[in-house]
């Protein structure tokens, strides 16, 4: 039974995983101790999922765990990184085993299915919350910015989009469908795939990319702003699954709408010279996962979205309007 601090690290953390062979020292010591290969930068990212905040408190701690490193990874793959190691600061209110042992045992699943080694952290007592650091490995030169994407590019995401807002509908309970396509979309929501193998397959040939966390139009227009360019979004170009189409009974309309907005979708989005359209389609075939063209970069700044070959301003929860000034 575990009692403290430390119990809690050994028994749940410690000795989980076989040890990649670039980790000298793991848990235990004051730091850990890792090997980078020549020519490679680490990509490194932190994010903090509070209860409360991010998700509900009395959520099953085996989704917590697995969004929260599941995000994190989305960041690496988002940069053409391969994840290597994670740290995890856990503040926990009480030392709940009933907690602790589903949280790790989705932990250790989805981290051992990427190679990812948990290689230290803290332990503290307070609010629940997580917060990890993952850490990955990209050659010099060929990481994924958000920065690189030129005018005349074709932009891009991968899989499906709109999936995941539908699942977060029916678990809220906003919506209702057949007792099927909830389970399919659900699961949608609650177990995204990192795109890793994606993101390792266009360095080189991306211009740039992001994964797509707070909704499609959201997350393209930073590759606009970092980029100083402008992005079309053709509205008939997204990615729609049939189970989408069939939980808004039909309805495109309906159906684009949560696809531009919903977030956590940990699909990429990314931007391509039309002379790498070749290389991008011999690059990801063997990824087997899908990706569409739904616009392209233009001139000027901001988002414009088109439908049926035309600007439409549409209202979007929490988008008011889109600008595009041409220059
Ligand atoms: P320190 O006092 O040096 O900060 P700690 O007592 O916090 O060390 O942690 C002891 C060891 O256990 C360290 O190697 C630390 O990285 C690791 N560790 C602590 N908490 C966790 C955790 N939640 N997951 C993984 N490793 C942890
Ligand atoms: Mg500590």
């Amino acid at each position: 039974m575990a009692k403290n601090e430390f119990d809690i690290i050994n028994h749940y953390f410690a000795h989980q995983q076989q040890q990649r062979d670039d980790v000298v020292l793991a848990i235990g010591d004051d730091c850990a101790l890792v090997d980078v290969p020549a020519n490679y930068h680490v990509a490194i990212s932190t994010d903090s999922l509070v209860a409360g905040t991010h998700f509900l408190v009395d959520a099953d701690p085996a989704f917590v765990a697995y969004k929260a490193l599941a995000s994190n990874i989305s960041d690496l793959a988002a940069m053409g990184a391969t994840p290597a190691w994670v740290s995890l600061a856990l503040t926990l209110p009480t030392i709940d085993e009933a907690w602790l042992a589903p949280f790790c045992h989705s932990f250790f699943e989805l981290a051992n299915r990427y190679n990812i080694q948990l290689i230290g952290g803290d332990t503290t007592k307070g609010p629940l919350s997580i917060t990890l650091t993952v850490q990955g490995l990209v050659p010099r030169g060929q990481a994924l910015t958000r920065s690189g994407a030129q005018v005349g590019d074709d932009v891009y995401v991968t899989g499906n989009l709109g999936d995941s807002a539908a699942g977060l509908a029916l678990i809220l309970n906003q919506s209702q469908c057949d007792q099927r396509l909830t389970k399919v979309l659900v699961e949608r929501h609650f177990k995204a795939h990192p795109r890793v193998n994606v993101g390792e397959a266009l360095r080189g040939i991306a211009s740039a990319a992001l994964d797509i966390s707070d909704g499609v139009i959201a997350d393209v227009k930073h590759i606009g702003e970092r980029s100083q360019v402008a992005i079309e979004v053709d509205v008939e170009k997204l990615p729609l699954s049939a189970e989408l189409l069939a939980f808004c009974d039909g309805d495109c309309q309906q159906a684009q709408q949560l696809a531009l907005t919903s977030g956590e979708e940990y699909e990429l989005c990314f931007t391509a010279s039309k002379a790498n359209r070749d290389a991008l389609k011999m690059a990801l075939a063997h990824t087997n996962v899908k990706y569409s063209c739904i616009g392209q970069v233009i001139a000027g700044r901001g988002l414009l979205l088109l439908q049926l070959g035309k600007p439409v301003s549409w209202k979007l929860s929490g988008w008011d309007h889109f600008v595009v000034t041409n220059k």
